[in-house]
């Protein structure tokens, strides 16, 4: 239960912990750690209803909802993080569509999204452009009906089982020589070499690719020439406060874990739980995760009122939710003392996929320059 959450949103979220319980878990007792998204996880994703709170009712969602995107990750994240990346990866593959779309590429794209008949991925990161994106090298010029596309993106999650992408390419031209513009790229286009799976700490599906002469035709063009880094960051105001969401799912399971083992698990005659600095660790773990939840609700409830603060407050949840979940887990793994190293246990699970959350979609540092900078804006306008 969560006092910021109508009786609607809680009924979903009900929906959503029971799907992960009853379907996931038992499918990623099956499927173990992978790297792509096989048949199986994308037929009970596309049953799930969970892609809805992606997209508007009018191309077959349940009508965009930052609030229902975050609990869907809280949900699932912590039980099979495969299906947190691409439920993450429909969201923003999707949302520069839903934005930035005419009718025509809304009503051929977004219906399958919604669907889950088709899977989608971002393509923005580089080998020189991570945290500046405006250093991106991959060029589109145009060429007749088409744009042509050489260059290379770097860590494309959900890269490999993809159908489709949003990829992000510099259009530079005379009177704008630092344009870089979006196009909507599928997979049978000639030109799109997955030479390059990323080997991660923890299960993902994440591609290093060279683009050779892709041929996008021109009405692949995703909102004006020029638009594409605006594209990029609105996107990502979306979908960073989820990324924190995910983070609380995997710090709320790593309580759950360490509580039960605490109790079970005696030493000098009694429960570790009764030890005063076990006792602690559990409830520094409950303290952080009920701050993250709060700032992640928050940060959503911002974006679905359209408040102006949004972006900031996503920062400030994604943050913090990544830093503390962090502390969080690496405390269970220490309450499970040597069982929490064994491979296969949830917390050395958890401990290796909770890691990556606080680099992608922002590092923590990144995330400090725009929050740094949101308070620099508001000073300089109370001064002026
Ligand atoms: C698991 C995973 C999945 C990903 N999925 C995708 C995806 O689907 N699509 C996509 O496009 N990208 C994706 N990425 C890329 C991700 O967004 C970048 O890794 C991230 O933005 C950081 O870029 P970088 O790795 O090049 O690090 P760098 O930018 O080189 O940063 C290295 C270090 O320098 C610090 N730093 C850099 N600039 C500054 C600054 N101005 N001030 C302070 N510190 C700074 C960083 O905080 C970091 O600590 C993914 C990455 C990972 C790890």
């Amino acid at each position: 239960m969560h006092g910021l959450l109508s009786t609607e949103d809680l009924a979903f979220k009900a929906q959503c912990q029971a799907y992960a319980q009853e379907q996931l878990a038992p499918l990623a007792k099956k499927l173990g750690e992978i790297n792509e998204v096989p048949a199986a996880l994308r037929n009970s994703l596309m049953h799930s209803g969970l892609y809805g709170p992606l997209y508007p009712k009018e191309y077959g969602g349940q009508g965009l909802s930052a609030v229902r995107i975050c609990l869907a990750r809280e949900a699932i994240a912590g039980v099979f993080g495969p299906a947190d990346t691409t439920l993450a990866m429909q969201g923003l593959g999707g949302y520069p569509i839903v934005l930035a779309g005419t009718e025509a590429q809304k009503k051929k794209y977004l219906p399958a999204l919604a669907a889950g008949q088709r899977l989608t991925t971002f393509c923005l990161t580089e080998p020189e452009a991570g945290s500046d994106v405006a250093a991106m090298q991959t060029t589109a010029q145009p060429d007749g009906d088409c744009f042509v596309i050489n260059g290379r993106k770097r860590f494309i999650s959900n890269g490999f089982s993809a159908d489709m992408g949003v990829l992000f390419a510099r259009t530079a031209s005379a009177d704008n020589p630092k344009s870089i513009s979006a196009f909507i790229v599928e997979k049978t286009m000639p030109g799109w070499n997955v030479d390059w799976r990323i080997d991660l700490m923890a299960a993902h599906d994440i591609v290093e690719f060279e683009i050779h002469h892709l041929r996008v035709p021109k009405a692949n063009l995703l909102g004006a020439v020029g638009g594409g880094f605006k594209l990029a960051m609105q996107t990502l105001d979306l979908m960073r406060m989820s990324v924190g969401a995910a983070a609380l799912g995997m710090a709320q399971v790593a309580l759950q874990e360490s509580l039960a083992y605490a109790q079970k698990r005696a030493q000098f005659g009694r429960p570790i739980a009764e030890f005063q600095s076990t006792a602690f660790k559990l409830a520094d773990m409950a303290v952080e995760i009920e701050a993250a939840r709060s700032l992640v609700y928050l940060a959503a409830m911002k974006k679905d009122q359209n408040d102006p603060s949004a972006s900031y407050h996503s920062s400030i949840a994604k943050l913090f939710a990544t830093e503390a979940a962090f502390r969080c887990i690496d405390q269970a793994v220490q309450i499970h003392g040597g069982v929490g190293v064994v491979k296969g246990a949830v917390v050395e699970r958890l401990y290796r996929e909770i890691r990556p959350l606080r680099v992608y979609e922002g590092t923590t540092e990144i995330q400090k320059v725009i929050i740094a900078n949101h308070l620099h804006k508001g000073a300089k306008k109370r001064t002026s």
